[in-house]
C-alpha cells in the first residue's frame, strides 16, 4: 500500500456471520484517495458504506484485502489518535457542557486541555456563546456541530464522517454543508463523508464512489472539478446539475440492474 496515499484499499472484502448465515457486507472493493482531498461514499442502503467506513477507522477488521489510511493499518493510526470521527448521532454526553463535551477525546488521549484550542474551535464551529450549554440545550444543528468540534479536538489528519447531517432539516444541513467545507478549507484534512445526499456529496466533495449492493462494491467514481470555495449559489448552475445527473444516473442503473437481478 502506498505511503502517499489518503485512504485506500485493494481488493477489500468483508463478510458477517449472522444467525441466518453469511452477510457479504463489501466485496473486492478497491479504492484510493489523495491526502488532504474530500470524499464522498453514496449507494442504497445496506451497500456497506458505513461497514468501509468503520474499517478506515480501525473499528473492523478486512475478512481479505488490505486496507491503509495514510499507507498504515488503520488501527495503528486510530492509535496515535490522528483520526476523528462523527456519526449521524452526535452521542454527546448529556452531563457535559458543550465545552467539556469537545475536550473529551484529550482527557481519553491523556493530554493536556489546551483551552485556546477549545476556543479556536467553538469559534471555527460557530458555537460561541454555548460553551457552558449543555446538550439538552442545544438544537440538533447545534449538536452535530459539538460533534464535529469534538472530532477536530486531536488535530486528526483524516476526518470519517457517517452520515453527520441525516437527521437534520434541509436549511440547517445547507449551513451546516457550508460550514463543513469552510472548517475542511481551513484544516485541509484527508475526509470521507458517507451520505444519502447527491447535493451534500457533489457541494463537498473532490470525489464520489457510488457504490451498490448485494454484495457492496464500488461501481464508479465521479470527479468533482468544480471550484472553490463553493458557494451555496453553486447549487443552481448547470454545472452543478449535470454532475447530480451524472450520479443519480449511476444510481438509478445499477438499482435496476439488482432488481433485475434479484
Ligand atoms: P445505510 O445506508 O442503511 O446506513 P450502509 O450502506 O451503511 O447502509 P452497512 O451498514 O455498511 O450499509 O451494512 C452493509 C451490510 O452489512 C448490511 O447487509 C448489514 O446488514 C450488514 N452488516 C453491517 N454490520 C453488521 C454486523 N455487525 N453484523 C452483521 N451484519 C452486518
Amino acid at each position: 500500500m502506498s505511503a502517499a496515499a489518503g485512504l485506500q484499499t485493494r481488493g477489500l472484502d468483508k463478510r458477517f456471520t449472522t444467525g441466518k448465515g453469511e452477510v457479504r457486507a463489501l466485496q473486492d472493493v478497491t479504492l484510493r484517495t489523495e491526502p488532504g482531498s474530500f470524499t464522498a461514499l453514496i449507494g442504497p442502503s445496506g451497500c456497506g458504506k458505513s461497514t468501509l467506513l468503520r474499517m478506515f477507522a480501525g473499528l473492523e477488521d478486512p475478512s481479505n484485502g488490505e486496507i491503509a489510511v495514510l499507507g498504515a493499518a488503520p488501527r495503528a493510526v486510530q492509535a496515535r489518535h490522528q483520526i476523528g470521527v462523527a456519526f449521524q448521532d452526535a452521542a454527546l454526553l448529556p452531563w457535559r457542557s458543550v465545552e467539556a463535551n469537545i475536550a473529551l477525546p484529550l482527557q481519553v488521549a491523556g493530554r493536556k486541555v489546551d483551552r485556546a484550542a477549545i476556543a479556536d474551535l467553538i469559534a471555527l464551529t460557530g458555537l460561541r456563546g454555548f460553551e457552558h450549554a449543555r446538550p439538552a440545550q442545544l438544537s440538533g444543528g447545534m449538536r452535530q456541530r459539538v460533534a464535529i468540534a469534538r472530532s477536530l479536538v486531536l488535530e486528526p489528519s483524516v476526518l470519517l464522517l457517517d452520515e453527520p447531517f441525516g437527521a437534520l432539516d434541509d436549511m440547517t444541513r445547507q449551513s451546516m454543508n457550508i460550514e463543513l467545507q469552510r472548517i475542511w478549507t481551513e484544516r485541509p484534512t484527508t475526509t470521507l463523508l458517507v451520505t444519502h445526499s447527491l447535493d451534500e456529496a457533489v457541494f463537498l466533495a473532490d470525489r464520489v464512489f457510488v457504490m451498490a449492493a448485494r454484495p457492496g462494491r464500488i461501481i464508479e467514481q465521479v470527479h468533482i472539478d468544480l471550484p472553490r470555495p463553493r458557494r451555496p449559489e453553486l447549487q443552481r448552475t448547470p454545472e452543478f446539475h449535470a454532475h447530480r445527473d451524472r450520479l443519480s444516473e449511476v444510481l438509478f442503473s445499477a438499482r435496476i440492474r439488482t432488481e433485475t437481478a434479484a
